[in-house]
């Protein structure tokens, strides 16, 4: 069991395994999710838990992990609406009598993605729980833990509409959801629906002003540290690539080997195909629903 000094918090990463799927990519690789990070941050008895993941099997391995702590689980609190960050809450809430925890923005966009949920997430991965919404906002998106506070801070469009961080100043701590990346590709769907970058560019500029010391991101290759200053840094540096390429480069197949040569031993090849396919798609069929072009873009 890991111990906090008295009256301090700690924190700890566990990122899970992504689900089996079925399929390849253009360069023949297997198709692969990318890996997801949960957060557990704790005081000598409490801990609020961030972000669970999409199936009851990455589920029963992180509730084993946060189990093992010893801790209380007052709170599951979830940074945007996407499944991969929520589909699994249900079990991990029910294990550890946790409250789910979310903005009311991110609220609306968990109950859209739970309605899409059969055309998109069932027809990749097996193993999904039952999703039901039950997360609940708290007053001034404040969290307590202990005797310190936790607060949600409004993002808005990063990688989906309304996200969110969580903000632990004693642990000068940002939990970034997808809002900051570390080591893996992007998900540069939004983008194409929001027509640019610029609100992302805004929202990593909103991270940087709290002056977090450490990031953990929603998306992140276990061997790297969470080194603010860097992770905020390749963040923006990966969307400049991503606007240079644009423009350099003339098809969605051309922009994944682009960005497979600059970023090789970035994880999550997958959701960087998915999102060239949807830029692309969006600037050859500017009169075709969106939507429709991100959902034939993962399937
Ligand atoms: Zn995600």
């Amino acid at each position: 069991m890991t111990t906090a000094p008295a009256g301090a918090l700690a924190y700890e990463v566990f990122v899970n395994e992504a689900p089996p799927q079925e399929g390849v990519l253009p360069n023949g690789e297997p198709k692969r999710f990318s890996p997801e990070a949960s957060t557990l941050i704790y005081g000598r008895e409490d801990a609020v838990l961030t972000d669970p993941p999409l199936t009851t099997d990455q589920a029963r391995a992180l509730g084993d992990w946060v189990a093992a702590k010893g801790r209380n689980v007052t709170d599951i609190f979830i940074t945007h609406g996407h499944g991969d960050h929520w589909f699994a809450a249900g079990p991990l809430a029910e294990r550890f009598g946790a409250r789910v925890v979310a903005s009311e923005g991110t609220i609306a966009q968990m109950h859209a993605n739970a309605a899409t949920r059969p055309l998109l997430w069932d027809k990749l991965y097996t193993g999904i729980p039952p999703t039901p919404v039950t997360a609940e906002t708290v007053p001034d998106n404040r969290l307590t833990l202990e005797d310190h506070e936790l607060v949600i801070v409004e993002m808005g469009a990063t990688d989906s509409d309304d996200t969110t961080v969580l903000h632990v100043p004693d642990l000068d701590l940002v939990v970034a959801g997808d809002v900051i990346y570390n080591g893996v590709h992007m998900y540069l769907v939004q983008p194409a629906i929001v027509g640019g970058f610029g609100p992302w560019r805004q929202a990593i500029d909103s991270v940087e002003a709290l002056g977090p010391r450490h990031i953990v991101c929603g998306h992140q290759n276990r061997q790297l540290d969470d080194d603010a200053a860097r992770t905020i840094a390749e963040t923006r540096r990966y969307l400049d690539d991503a606007d240079e390429l644009l423009q350099t480069e003339s098809t969605a197949l051309d922009f994944f080997n682009a960005k497979v040569e600059r970023y090789p031993n970035h994880l999550g090849r997958t959701i960087l195909w998915i999102g060239a396919s949807v830029l692309y798609g969006a600037r050859e069929h500017p009169d075709e629903d969106i939507r429709r072009i991100v959902l034939a873009s993962w399937l």
